[in-house]
């Protein structure tokens, strides 16, 4: 049960995964491990290890990846971004983790790097996602995951045009759309309703962030340039401690998961930055 296909699992049950990120440090590697036998209980689907900007995790990556699957059981999924790596590399990356015997593979284009306004592709490599979910697709048997966002991508004009670059994807063969974070469940509805009218109909997951407090969420608005919903600011806002603010924050993460479960979403992706206690919360919440 650890080399699944992810988008099998939504046909059999709602699907709570969960994301985690390569630590840099070997206490924030035994901590990950720590936090991630107690996620275990929640019986996730599947755990997604993300790749750091500019390939810079790209072994440890797979690394962590591997632990998943063999020591806790748990299908991974292994994120995988294009940034600065000719075809050649490319094709090698994607082999040694064919040859791990992991079969889920997230296909994204990856930020430009620290300092830079804008992605410049490789002259050997791939301009935009969908290039990249085409070439994946020529090594058989992966299942290829891509991001959406249900806000437009911050380099799109717009929604709409971010949505016709989602629709590649789907037509490069991409499986299952995970998507960014958001707090107001309003946009993720809206954005379903579009992608619905471009004829997109592949599984879409919502991603979300568990609050655990203002600093967090201010962080986060700042990269994300996410919709903080006012009464959500309010609240955390007439917290006396942070202890409060985390229980405010967590509250109203698994109000927004709840109502996208009756909504009738089919799984919720969630970020957890590593750390297991929002996450254990949410998920027992809604599963
Ligand atoms: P694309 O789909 O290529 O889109 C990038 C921009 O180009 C968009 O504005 C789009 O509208 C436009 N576009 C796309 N295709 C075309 C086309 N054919 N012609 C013209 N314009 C086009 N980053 C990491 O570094 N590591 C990770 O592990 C990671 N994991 C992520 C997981 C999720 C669920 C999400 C939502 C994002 C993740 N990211 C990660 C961030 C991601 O790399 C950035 O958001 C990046 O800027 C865009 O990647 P993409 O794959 O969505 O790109």
């Amino acid at each position: 049960m650890n080399n699944v296909n992810i988008v099998d699992l939504y046909r059999k049950r709602f699907t709570v995964s969960i994301e985690i990120f390569p630590p840099k440090t070997e206490e924030g590697e035994k901590n990950l491990w720590r936090e991630l036998s107690r996620i275990k209980k929640i019986d996730p689907g599947f755990i997604s290890v993300t790749y750091g900007a500019g390939g810079s995790t790209r072994e440890k990556t797979l690394d962590i990846a591997l632990e998943v699957k063999n020591n806790m059981g748990i299908t991974p999924l292994v994120h995988f971004t294009c940034v600065g790596s000719p075809r050649k590399e490319i094709e090698s990356f994607l082999n040694m983790v064919k040859d791990n015997k992991i079969n889920n593979i997230m296909a994204l284009r990856g930020d430009p790097p620290a300092g830079h306004d804008t992605f410049k592709p490789h002259p050997e490599g791939f301009a935009y996602a969908n290039e990249l979910v085409e070439f994946i697709r020529s090594v058989n048997g992966f299942t290829i995951a891509v991001a959406g966002y249900p806000e437009g991508h911050t380099e799109a004009p717009d929604l709409e045009t971010d949505i016709v670059n989602l629709k590649k994807k789907v037509d490069a063969g991409a499986d299952l759309i995970l998507t960014q974070l958001f707090f107001n469940n309003n946009h993720f509805y809206d954005f379903m309703d579009r992608i619905e009218k471009a004829g997109i109909s592949i599984p879409v997951v919502p991603g979300i962030m568990p609050i655990t407090g203002l600093k967090q969420i201010t962080r986060i608005n700042d990269l994300s340039g996410a919709d903080i919903p006012p009464e959500l600011m309010e609240k955390l806002r007439c917290c006396d401690t942070e202890d409060q603010q985390s229980e405010a924050g967590i509250e109203f993460s698994m109000r927004q998961c709840s109502e996208l479960r009756d909504w009738g979403v089919p799984g919720i992706h969630l970020y957890t930055l590593n750390r297991a206690r929002a996450a254990l919360k949410i998920a027992e919440h809604v599963i």
